[in-house]
């Protein structure tokens, strides 16, 4: 069964759930590297959003008392179904984003693993528990739990439109939130497909998991609806104007946004696989990537045999729309032009640009980008202090690991990044002191795939965390509970009826406790 988006028709995001008429404005989603459209859809607009959420808000509560092992059992029948449909879901996002089949598998099959994960680990995270009371509340019992914030809203970007919107639908669904999805404008076919799939296969809670579609003034319009919490994943610029919308209603935010990251080899690294990860970390979806590796720091010790092995790697890439292609073509056409602007301004600055791909002559159409490395490329150039988002990598020639480590730190973002060393010792003291949420050592973008492992970044790449238990915490509020078991004998502390020397014997005891610490 094909529950793609089928051409020439309007394809309703809520798949009939969203009254059509609440909306008369349309969109169509094209194929980047053939201009075919994919699929039509429609703008949700302010009221249609509401009615979307009222919905999900009624799904919310049903979904909530399903409890974790209800919940568990449907989330396994979803990423069944994705399982069992990855190469349909794999040739959309092919369709749609234009990254290679095998890179949209690859993306599908992280996102099942997270799906499977979340809901595995949400009693264990969630559930409630007691906690010890401590002196001052011993004769209660206390109690913390984890309770659902209700309806999420989750709004999405175009790059990795199954993982990273699943990211943190999965981790909202397992705590017991009902979702609403706003996908980009750029992958609408895709966020219809998962809202579908969810239909198909949780039929009994269908309204858990509902698509909006539209461009900024939707996904503005699901800020201002009133959910619980904005999951949201994009640009700064963007994020700064979703906080700013949130601040209306106080509605929380999480923030997963753009990045600089960057690769430091060190001088004992295995200067061949270190190469492989960079070239595969700058080049592979374009480098559309929000934890690629935009930028290498390569020790003096290394760096003329990483320039060669980079090079002649890059040499060998091939960008194309079909099965065989390394990468695809840029999803977003006006990114095509942030990436030329940085790659002008760093040649203007005198860096040396080598431009790879094994048949640089035969450019499969203009809305592809040669992967290309910088070499010599002055610090303050934009190539190395904004985020370029395609496939170009800079590398800089650095005296030594620490000069790396202060280098990748001088930047306003703070995602994620990667150290190539022969000392695991040394490369876990550069991790822990490099400003960044996430740190792989000897690979590229591996903490992606541990779903334990929280998710997210510092300074310009947002806060909060997707995946892992601080994951599923970012989606509950928790919830404090005492019961008293028994009255003091001595009288209760907080009353006006309490013995005078109450408080005298409490200053005893708290000195005998603590007053010996120094
Ligand atoms: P974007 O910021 O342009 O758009 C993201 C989403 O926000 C889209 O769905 C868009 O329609 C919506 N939007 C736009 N204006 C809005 C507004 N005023 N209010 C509410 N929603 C609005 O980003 P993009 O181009 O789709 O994605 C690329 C960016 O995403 C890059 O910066 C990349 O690094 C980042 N990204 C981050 C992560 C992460 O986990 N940290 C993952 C993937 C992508």
């Amino acid at each position: 069964m094909s529950i793609a988006p089928q051409m020439d028709t309007v394809t309703d995001g809520a798949a009939g759930t969203v009254d059509r008429h609440a909306t008369t404005r349309t969109f169509e989603s094209t194929d980047p590297a053939t201009g075919a459209v994919v699929g039509i859809f429609p703008v949700h607009d302010t009221d249609a959003v509401a009615e979307t959420v009222n919905r999900a808000r009624a799904a919310a509560q049903q979904w909530a008392e399903l409890g974790f092992d209800g919940r568990r059992q449907r989330l396994n029948a979803y990423r069944g179904y994705l399982a069992r449909r990855l190469h349909e879901l794999a040739d959309l996002v092919h369709r749609e984003n234009g990254k290679p089949h095998a890179d949209a598998i690859l993306e599908i099959t992280l996102a099942i693993d997270h799906l499977a994960w979340a809901a595995g680990h949400a009693r264990k995270a969630l559930g409630p528990r007691r906690v010890k009371t401590g002196l001052l509340a011993a004769n209660h019992a206390a109690y913390l739990e984890y309770q659902p914030l209700g309806v999420v809203g989750v709004i999405g970007p175009w790059n990795y439109p199954v993982f990273t919107p699943v990211g943190s639908i999965a981790y909202a669904l397992a705590a017991g939130n009902a979702v609403v999805f706003k996908p980009s404008e750029y992958t609408p076919a895709v966020g219809a497909w998962l809202a579908a799939a969810w239909r198909a296969a949780v039929p009994d809670a269908e309204d858990a998991v509902q698509v909006v579609t539209g461009d900024g003034s939707t996904g503005a319009a699901l800020c201002r609806a009133g959910v619980g919490k904005i999951a949201f994943t994009g640009s700064a610029a963007t994020g700064k104007k979703v906080m700013a919308t949130c601040a209306e209603t106080l509605t929380p935010v999480l923030m997963e946004l753009g990045g600089k990251d960057a690769m430091i080899v060190d001088d004992d690294a295995d200067v061949v696989a270190a190469a492989d990860a960079a070239v595969w970390g700058a080049m592979s979806n374009a480098g559309q990537t929000c934890i690629g590796i935009e930028r290498v720091y390569a020790t003096s010790a290394v760096y003329d045999r990483f320039v060669a092995e980079v090079t002649a790697q890059v040499r060998k890439l091939r960008p194309g729309s079909d099965d065989e292609a390394t990468y695809g073509p840029m999803t977003m056409p006006s990114q095509i032009d942030v990436v030329r602007r940085h790659v002008q301004d760093a040649a203007t600055a005198g860096a040396q640009v080598i431009t790879g791909g094994s048949d640089p002559d035969s450019s499969p159409g203009e809305n592809y980008v040669a992967p290309t490395v910088l070499l010599d490329v002055p610090e303050d150039s934009l190539a190395v202090r904004e985020e370029t988002f395609g496939p170009t990598l800079t590398i800089t020639r650095v005296r030594d690991a620490e000069e790396a480590l202060e280098r990748t730190n001088a930047t306003s973002y703070g995602l994620a990044g990667s150290i190539f060393s022969g000392s695991s010792k040394k490369a876990l003291d550069l991790a822990r002191r490099m400003r960044s949420g996430m740190t792989s050592i000897n690979s590229v973008l591996t903490f992606a795939s541990v779903p334990a492992l929280p998710f997210g970044g510092v300074g310009e790449s947002g806060f909060g965390r997707i995946h892992g238990e601080d994951g599923l915490k970012e989606f509950t509020r928790s919830k404090s509970i005492t019961r008293q078991r028994f009255a003091l004998p001595g009288g209760n502390l907080t009353s006006f009826s309490r013995p005078a020397n109450a408080a005298d014997g409490l200053a005893r005891v708290i000195g005998i406790v603590h007053g010996r610490h120094r």
